[in-house]
């Protein structure tokens, strides 16, 4: 038998991985009646969440971010005696084969700790619907107890921007003797980065890592200052090798003690709860619109005028928008 929301809720709280893993199966589903469920349980798992350190991770693939999160995360167990929840936002990760962000058998030693929790991106969805069910993912861990939320993501369209505006600091990966790439990273993600990593410091790289740092610094100066005063910081280090990793995580703790201090960490929070918000109203209102019998019935229809050029998308939109009757009024 399956069990009810608040079944689920006292597993969850009682820290029952089972019952976390099936709360955000729920919050990744598109059924209308799974979807009904995952908010019952989330309501009831707010008051319990929110404590969490959360991190987004962002760099291109093959930067290091699985190895980097392993290491991290290990450290955040071992060292610190930390719990750590692992999440991803991939709307390009298939649903069988292919790299998977947030798959455990690239984090083959976080993955054997009970302390830590790896959930992999929700497949085959749009990026609005994959970070809405990770949104929830983090909420419902941070509930689970876990004190430090890791969200990673692929260093290419716009899931940075999601993964940013869900997470207390961002953190971008590079790789070292990238000087010239620093023209290639796209100046909307430099704006939103908190900490710079350059990975891959070991071998032969070390000293390339060091100038790359050295650039970095002196490009994110030209950036004008935040208003919450906190400046990037760049760093270095081998996650393969573990060195720099411990320095990195004293980097989050300084921003978070920053941001904690300057009032800004409630700020930041407060701007993804309004947004949420819309995000949540966009959805809402996109569904009952488009699963109106009046949209429906006329739907195939104007789609086919549109495409022929025999009605203009402007027209068709507020022809559609006048025939759905959401108040039931005529
Ligand atoms: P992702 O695609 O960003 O998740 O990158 P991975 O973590 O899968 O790493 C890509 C490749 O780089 C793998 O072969 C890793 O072993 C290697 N790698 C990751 N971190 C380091 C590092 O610090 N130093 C070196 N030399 N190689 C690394």
């Amino acid at each position: 038998m399956k069990p009810s929301p608040r079944q689920l809720v006292d597993g969850l709280l009682a820290g029952d991985r089972a019952a976390l893993a099936r709360a955000i199966t729920l919050a990744e589903s598109s059924l209308p009646r799974h979807k009904e469920l995952a908010e019952e349980v989330l309501e009831r798992c707010l008051p319990h969440a929110g404590g969490a350190t959360r991190l987004g991770i962002t760099g291109v693939p093959g930067v290091g971010k699985s190895t980097f999160v392993d290491a991290l995360g290990v450290h955040l167990v071992r060292d610190r005696e930390e719990t750590v929840a692992v999440l991803a936002v991939d709307p390009s990760s298939p649903v069988h084969g292919g790299s998977i962000l947030g798959d455990k058998t690239r984090m083959p030693r976080l993955a054997s700790d009970p302390r830590a929790f790896i959930r992999p991106s929700p497949s085959g969805g749009s990026l609005g619907g994959v970070a809405r069910a990770t949104r929830q993912a983090i909420l419902l861990c941070e509930a689970a107890g876990y004190r430090n939320i890791l969200v990673e993501t692929v260093g290419v369209g716009q899931s940075e921007v999601a993964v940013a505006d869900m997470t207390d600091c961002f953190l971008l990966l590079m790789l070292p003797g990238a000087g010239d790439e620093l023209q290639g990273v796209k100046r909307g993600i430099m704006e939103l980065v908190d900490l710079v990593i350059i990975n891959k410091a070991d071998g032969g790289n070390v000293d390339r890592a060091a100038r790359a740092r050295r650039d970095y610094e002196s490009a994110l100066h030209l950036f004008p200052p935040a208003p919450h005063g906190w400046a990037p910081v760049v760093s270095v280090c081998s996650a393969q090798e573990g060195r720099g990793v411990r320095e990195a995580w004293e980097i989050v703790l300084r921003h978070r003690a920053h941001m904690q201090a300057s009032g800004w960490l409630l700020r930041r929070r407060a701007g993804q709860a309004r947004r949420w918000l819309f995000e949540l109203i966009e959805g809402h209102l996109r569904e009952a619109f488009l699963q109106s019998a009046s949209v429906r019935d006329r739907m195939p229809e104007v789609e086919a005028l549109v495409e022929t050029g025999a009605l203009s998308p402007l027209r068709a939109a507020r022809q559609l928008l006048e025939a759905w009757n959401p108040a039931g009024k005529r």
